[in-house]
């Protein structure tokens, strides 16, 4: 499998606008961070992990052409907002491609057909809307799409449970979690590849802080762990080079293979 970085920031992006801080207005790369999401490709599948507000830039820079399905974190803007782009993927397709699916929890589906529900209402339509179609997914129940297989396990984000996915029993994706339960750290124990949200060093109610993910990394023993969901309050060349063996600050366009 190879993962692509589309996305490594907070709601904001980095850099914020009309923010004078100084990882704003740095000139480091590593310090532009579009919204969070990643892409999973192998031979024969293609899936993208929640449609960020950036969607379309980060589909033009992955030079992505198709989709096998979208896997939602959970209902939050930063992860929704760019669904109506998938359009684009379908425009140059006969009416014959079929839709895409969105795979996602009650609460996150819910929200999708509410704010989106013109997807849902004009499936035949063509260039002008996304061809979707949703499908519940059950905490703990894996399922297969082609030649990968799911597991979504169930993580706080704040006082809510949103979903992470452990995809082919090695690489797992939490995003905006601020607690892993015992339940699903069951699951991710000596994986190949974790990635956990960083967001920056003090703590916040919804999200792990920098000093958390760590805490919670040497709990996983992953071969790797990267850090994502990263806001302005951490500049990645003073940070990511401290970072104890094996884990990293994930950056826009990283790509890694599992
Ligand atoms: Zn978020
Ligand atoms: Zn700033
Ligand atoms: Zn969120």
């Amino acid at each position: 499998m190879k993962i692509t970085f589309l996305g490594t920031g907070t709601s904001f992006g980095v850099p914020m606008i009309g923010c004078p801080c100084e990882v704003c207005q740095s000139d480091d790369s590593y310090n532009k961070r579009l919204r969070s999401s990643i892409l999973v490709q192998t031979d024969s599948t293609s899936i993208l992990i929640d449609t960020s507000p950036d969607f379309r830039q980060q589909a033009l820079q992955a030079k992505l052409k198709s989709l096998s399905a979208v896997l939602y974190t959970h209902y939050h803007f930063d992860h929704l907002a760019g669904l109506d782009d998938l359009r684009a993927l379908q425009y140059h397709h006969s009416r014959e491609t079929k839709p895409i699916t969105l795979f996602a929890d009650k609460r996150t589906l819910e929200t999708i057909k509410k704010r989106f529900a013109y997807c849902f209402h004009s499936p035949t339509g063509i260039q002008n809307t996304p061809r979707v179609v949703g499908q519940q997914i059950t905490h703990f129940h894996s399922f297969h799409i082609n030649d990968i297989e799911v597991l979504p396990l169930p993580v706080y984000h704040g006082d809510e449970i949103i979903t992470g996915y452990c995809l082919n029993r090695s690489f797992a994706y939490f995003t905006d979690i601020s607690l892993m339960p015992a339940s699903s750290r069951e699951y991710i124990k000596g994986l190949d590849t974790v990635v956990l949200t960083a967001l920056r060093h003090h703590p916040h109610k919804k999200h792990f802080s920098l000093q958390e993910a760590m805490v919670e990394a040497k709990k996983l023993h992953a071969e790797r762990i990267f850090f994502t969901h990263v806001s302005h309050k951490i500049d990645h060349g003073s940070i990511s080079p401290g970072l104890p063996g094996g884990m990293q600050l994930a950056y826009d366009g990283l790509e890694i293979f599992i």
